[in-house]
Formats: structure tokens, C-alpha cells, sequence
């Protein structure tokens, strides 16, 4: 399995950073996905040294641990500080030009959403793979705090409709797994270089998810693996899925 640790800067001295990217480094961990994190309080005192950005943490790990491959953050719908959409491309391709080998979305849970920002990356000059950010609904309250995290997502009024004509939980799960499964196959026939399951510690929806498209072998799944996301353009299978998970 390859393992992509989840690295968020905002806060942190460079120290710190350099410290706890290290002992990624001695535990053979070579694939970090480099956020910015949600910044706190205006009002809150940064250290001197911050990262205000993530595209300036890709540029830190680019020179400081040259051998690590990069993944950044995109968001098909926007992301919630910045309203100008170009000046947001912009950023995005700020930090691929820093270094990231490829981008992960935010969640989308329509699919021309997605096909459309990865046309817009296009145009805009950004030619690394981009895999796709996807996020099983297991339940309304769930729905309700993915809305919050993610503040720009679009619930689309079909699956709004098939969450509350789901009669209880367990079928408001259900719904989520078809919609997400649905979603899954479509961007798999689309030839998309990866998915990123947003399991939240609910590896079931995932597991499903994978069994319901005939994703059995695991091993030949998991992972962020760069080469194998560069040389999907040779091959017409998928090449990463990646289950997002808190340690
Ligand atoms: C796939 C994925 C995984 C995530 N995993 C985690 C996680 O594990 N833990 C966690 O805490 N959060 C996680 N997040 C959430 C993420 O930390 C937040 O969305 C955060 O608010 C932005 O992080 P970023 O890396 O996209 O930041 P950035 O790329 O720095 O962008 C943040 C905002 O600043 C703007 N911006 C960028 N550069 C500039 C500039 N030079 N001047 C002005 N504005 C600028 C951007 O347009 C954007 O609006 C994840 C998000 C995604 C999509």
C-alpha cells in the first residue's frame, strides 16, 4: 500500500515542518498531500517563519526533500477565500509550478463539475494528473457538516430528492453508496487518473463503493502511486484509489 500523509501548514514554524517531514522521510513515507489547512482567527499571531500558503510548503518540500512527490488541493467548485475564480486558478497553478506532481479534489458530487475544472486546469496551463475527490453521503447530519467543511459544494437536487425519500439511515447509507458508485464508474469510464474516497473513518461506504464496481483486489488499488498516475495515460485503468483516513 502507498501511503500519502495529509501535511497542513498553517501555524506551524518551518522547524517544525522540516522536523516532522524527516521522519516521514525515515519511515519510508515519500508522497505527502500539502495543504495550507483552514486558517484560524485573523487575529491569531503566526510564527515569523510561517507558510501562509500551500503552494509555499510545496516549495519548501520541493528543496528541502527534493525526493518526495506532491500532491496539492483543487476545488471544482471553488474554494471558499478566494470568490475570483481566475485569480483562483491562478493559485492552483502557483503550486504545480512550485512542485506538486498532481492535484486531489475537494468533493463534487457532480461529475460535470469535475470534467469541466479539469478542462479549465487545461486551459490554464495545469497539465498534472488530477484525481477526483469523492465523498459517500452516509447520512443527513453528515451531509450537514460535509456542507460546513466544504462551503462551496453543490448538493444537486437529485440526490437531495433520493436522501429524503430514503425511509431511515440505514437506506439514507444506501443512497449515498449508489450515488458516489455511480459517480465512481462514470469518472472510471471517462478514463480519470484516480478517485479519492472520503471514507471519514467509514471505511464501509468505501468498501461497497469498490465492491459494487468489482474493485475487489485492493492491493492493486490503493494508493497515490505518481508513476503509476503518470503512466495512466498509457493504460485505460485506473490508477489510484485513495481512502482518505484519520490515524
Ligand atoms: C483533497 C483534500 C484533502 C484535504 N485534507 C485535509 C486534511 O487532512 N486536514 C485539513 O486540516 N484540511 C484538509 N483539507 C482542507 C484544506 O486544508 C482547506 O480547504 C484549506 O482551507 C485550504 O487548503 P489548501 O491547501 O487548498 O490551501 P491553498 O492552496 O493555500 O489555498 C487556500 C486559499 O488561499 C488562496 N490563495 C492561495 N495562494 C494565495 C495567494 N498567494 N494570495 C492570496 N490568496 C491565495 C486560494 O485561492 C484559496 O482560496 C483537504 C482538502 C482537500 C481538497
Amino acid at each position: 500500500m502507498t501511503i500519502a500523509a495529509h501535511l497542513t501548514c498553517v501555524g506551524s514554524h518551518r522547524d517544525e515542518i522540516r522536523h516532522i517531514l524527516a521522519r516521514y522521510s525515515e519511515l519510508g513515507i515519500n508522497n505527502i498531500l500539502a495543504l495550507r489547512g483552514d486558517a484560524g482567527d485573523p487575529d491569531d499571531q503566526m510564527p515569523v517563519d510561517h507558510f501562509a500558503y500551500a503552494a509555499d510548503l510545496v516549495g519548501f518540500i520541493k528543496t528541502q526533500f527534493p525526493r518526495m512527490h506532491i500532491g496539492v488541493a483543487g476545488y471544482p467548485e471553488g474554494h471558499a477565500d478566494t470568490d475570483n475564480r481566475l485569480v483562483e486558478m491562478d493559485h492552483l497553478k502557483a503550486k504545480v509550478d512550485a512542485g506538486a506532481d498532481y492535484i486531489v479534489t475537494q468533493m463534487f458530487f457532480d461529475n460535470r463539475d469535475f470534467y469541466d475544472f479539469c478542462e479549465r486546469c487545461e486551459l490554464a496551463g495545469i497539465h498534472v494528473p488530477i484525481i477526483a475527490g469523492i465523498m459517500p453521503v452516509t447520512s443527513l447530519s453528515g451531509m450537514k457538516r460535509m456542507a460546513e467543511l466544504a462551503k462551496r459544494s453543490r448538493f444537486p437536487s437529485g440526490l437531495l430528492r433520493a436522501v429524503h425519500r430514503a425511509q431511515g439511515k440505514e437506506y439514507i447509507q444506501r443512497v449515498g453508496i449508489h450515488w458516489a458508485a455511480e459517480q465512481v464508474r462514470d469518472l472510471i469510464d471517462n478514463q480519470i487518473a484516480g478517485v479519492h474516497l472520503y471514507t471519514l473513518n467509514n471505511s464501509d461506504a468505501s468498501l461497497r463503493i469498490c465492491e459494487t464496481l468489482g474493485l475487489r483486489d485492493f492491493s492493486r488499488v490503493i494508493g497515490p502511486d505518481v508513476q503509476a498516475i503518470r503512466d495512466r495515460t498509457r493504460s485505460r485503468n485506473l490508477a489510484a484509489i485513495m481512502l482518505a483516513t484519520d490515524i
